[in-house]
């Protein structure tokens, strides 16, 4: 060969002996085939051949395949999102004239993709209150072809009753599907409480470094992973191995860092309920908390996000103290080494007494926890000091 094409064409070297730990990063566009008949007969492969660099390489698959084992599925789609890993559950369902159950306290970007793609396109949505349990039964009908669930929810923390929903669910041959992305597989197992889809935002706990957005759809029936398989196809969808490769780095040291932020934040959230009136945290572990019963009997433990209501009198005050922090970074998303404050403002569509005003949604990380404190107390102070007030008059 000549040089030119020795730059091209690598000279092969062994592996043998190479025995790493690492997993390794395939990037691929082209997979080649080592025959003409080989390269027409690829889409025989199955769902785990390998045709174009797309639909998967190895790197991909082994982050599939853990995250199967923890959902204990039977396989696992990976999309560029949390929110793709809802959509295209969404876009695979439902076709025009059916119609999709949404809890009121769905991550929020969900009603909007509802309202404004789906249905000028003919596919309608209901939103249900998320504690509404096997009352679910009253609001399926022959439209309805999914049932979407989010426990807890997103800001408000309310833990759902998801094997009351499956049992309604399947009297009517309805599919469900599950965001899991609060709890991981590593404390609520969708799949196995008779959920259909299980996804996750791979971009908070398991990425855990605030660095890679991806998302994951868990299924345990394998049509349901050809029809997803299928929707990605056709609309260009893949993830990619570098972002695979940091998600399964993040993956090893996840159920030590939830662990310790679950800790850590249950224990912020006994102390501020300590301090000021009761049910302003939003915390699963609390006993005040909506669903703390399904979440004791559901639940194997609480991760690093929670939320505090702030009343009135505090409103004022919070930018500055938000501004003050030292250890907590302002910012959205959640679940990464860096605590994070976020102040939301919720819209609840089945409950007209949801919160007014601003909530402030906490994500513990890594730091030392006597600096987060120092941080959160001042807030805890303000939000107290009517409470004393009261007192002292
Ligand atoms: C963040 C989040 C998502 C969306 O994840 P992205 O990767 O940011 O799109 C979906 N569901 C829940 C519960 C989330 O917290």
């Amino acid at each position: 060969m000549r040089d030119k094409t020795l730059c091209i064409k690598r000279p092969e070297v062994s592996h043998e002996g190479f025995a790493s730990l690492a997993i390794p990063t395939y990037r691929a566009s082209t997979i080649v085939f080592d025959s003409a008949e080989a390269y027409a007969n690829r889409k025989y492969r199955g769902p785990d051949g390998y045709t174009y660099g797309l639909h998967g390489t190895p790197t991909s698959r082994t982050l599939e395949a853990s995250i199967t084992a923890l959902e204990q599925g039977v396989r696992t789609v990976l999309v560029p999102s949390g929110q793709a890993a809802i959509t295209i559950v969404f876009l695979t369902l439902l076709m025009p004239g059916d119609s999709v159950l949404i809890p009121d306290t769905a991550y929020p970007p969900v009603a909007g993709f509802c309202e404004n793609y789906l249905k000028p396109r003919g596919i309608s949505f209901r939103v249900y209150d998320p504690m509404i349990g096997g009352g679910i039964a009253d609001l399926i009908d022959g439209t309805v072809k999914l049932i979407w669930t989010e426990s807890p929810g997103s800001t408000t923390m309310e833990i759902q009753d998801i094997p009351a929903i499956v049992a309604a669910a399947k009297a009517r041959g309805v599919l469900t599907g599950c965001d899991n992305t609060w709890a991981t597989p590593l404390y609520f197992k969708p799949l196995a409480r008779g959920m259909d889809f299980s996804s996750m935002a791979l971009t908070k706990y398991v990425g855990g470094h605030s660095d890679l957005l991806m998302g994951s759809i868990a299924v345990k029936d394998i049509e349901l992973h050809r029809r997803l398989r299928d929707t990605m196809r056709m609309i260009g969808l893949g993830v990619s191995p570098d972002d695979c490769a940091l998600a399964l780095r993040g993956m090893e040291t996840m159920a030590v860092r939830l662990a310790h932020c679950g800790r850590i934040a249950h224990d912020f959230a006994k102390r501020i309920q300590s301090r000021i009136a009761p049910g302003l945290v939003l915390h699963p572990a609390l006993e005040s908390a909506p669903g703390h019963e399904v979440w004791k009997r559901d639940f194997a433990g609480t991760s690093g996000v929670f939320s505090v209501v702030i009343p009135t009198h505090a409103e004022d005050a919070l930018p500055d103290l938000l501004t003050a922090a030292k250890t907590f970074s302002i910012g959205a998303s959640w679940g990464g080494t860096h605590s994070l404050l976020a102040p939301m403002t919720i819209s609840r569509v089945t409950d007209a007494n949801a919160h007014p005003g601003t909530i402030l949604r906490i994500s513990i990380g890594l730091e030392d926890e006597n600096d987060l404190w120092a941080d959160l107390e001042p807030i805890v102070d303000v939000i107290a000091s009517e409470r004393t007030m009261a007192r002292t008059a």
